[in-house]
């Protein structure tokens, strides 16, 4: 399949922190010998995004910048060292989690991984987050809000063509990040976890994916619009932490034993539900931050 590559494309461009981010032309980049070019189809838009645009975090991002690290598109030029992915193929920018298991409570690092340099301790032990060489998409390096975006061909996803683009991209970020936290929770089937934010962009997606791993789910957000969403994505038990008297007690009584979840997966921002998180650790087995 070819592709006609234009000379130019259409980006959203920050060129100063703190924006404004510019809907403009600019150059299409031409991949490297290890590297994709991606034209995305589709791309998720995080508050990553936004921390990157405001230049919250410490380390500073590439200026002018093309954020985003969650799309999804097509292949359609590659190094000459790559041959494990064809043109025509489809793939993903995302990201990738790296888990810190002497922590309590588990602390999940997510990094916008564009590239890493495959080779050092952190690399090869599966820790690419770690990695000092470590390229980070839409942030140090140009990420997903353009037509064209360059992965380094062995940290792009690689998706199956029936599976639609447009369904793929929020889970390149939102959804690795809530997958891989049910999974280190070390909740089993018929065990319980607990969703604090259940209602939001990753704890939906949460909600969804505990489900189809066997989990029993109690959601916990505020409102009536919250509860019939996360009880239609599979949640067994609602807590509504706005009205209710004792968020720990009523967790704790949604589940079959009385004795509260297996996990509690915190995906809210706000500070409360960590301490309550923090203060029932004993009895909630495992408490998993996102
Ligand atoms: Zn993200
Ligand atoms: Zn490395």
């Amino acid at each position: 399949m070819s592709h006609d590559i234009p000379e130019k494309q259409w980006a959203q461009v920050i060129e100063k922190t703190g924006g404004p981010v510019d809907y403009k032309q600019i150059p299409v980049a031409k991949p490297g010998p290890d590297e994709v070019l991606v034209n995305i189809k589709y791309s998720g838009v995080c508050h990553t995004d936004l921390h990157a645009i405001n230049g919250d975090w410490p380390l500073a991002t590439k200026l002018p910048l093309v954020g985003g690290h969650e799309g999804a598109g097509v292949v359609v030029a590659k190094g000459e060292l790559v041959t494990d992915v064809e043109i025509g193929d489809h793939a993903g920018i995302k990201v990738c989690i790296q888990s810190s298991r002497d922590r309590q409570p588990l602390t999940t690092f997510y990094q916008w991984l564009n590239g890493s340099c495959l080779a050092c301790d952190f690399c090869q032990t599966g820790d690419e987050p770690l990695c000092q060489k470590a390229l980070l998409s839409g942030y140090t390096v140009d990420g997903t809000f353009q037509q064209y975006a360059i992965g380094k061909a062995a940290h792009v996803a690689r998706i199956p063509k029936d599976i639609p683009l447009d369904a793929i991209a929020p889970v390149l970020c939102a959804g690795i990040t809530v997958y891989k936290g049910l999974k280190e929770s070390g909740a089993r089937p018929g065990q319980t976890v607990a969703v604090v934010g259940a209602g939001g962009g990753l704890g939906s997606l949460a909600c969804q994916y505990a489900k189809a791993m066997g989990l029993r789910v109690i959601a916990i957000d505020a409102g009536d619009e919250k509860k019939k969403m996360t009880q239609e994505l599979g949640a067994e038990a609602f807590v509504d932490f706005s009205t209710s008297q004792n968020v720990v007690k009523d967790v704790q009584a949604a589940t079959a034993d009385g004795l509260g979840p297996h996990a509690v997966l915190l995906v809210a921002v706000n500070e409360k539900p960590f301490q309550q998180a923090a203060e029932v650790c004993d009895s909630w087995k495992q408490v998993c931050v996102i």
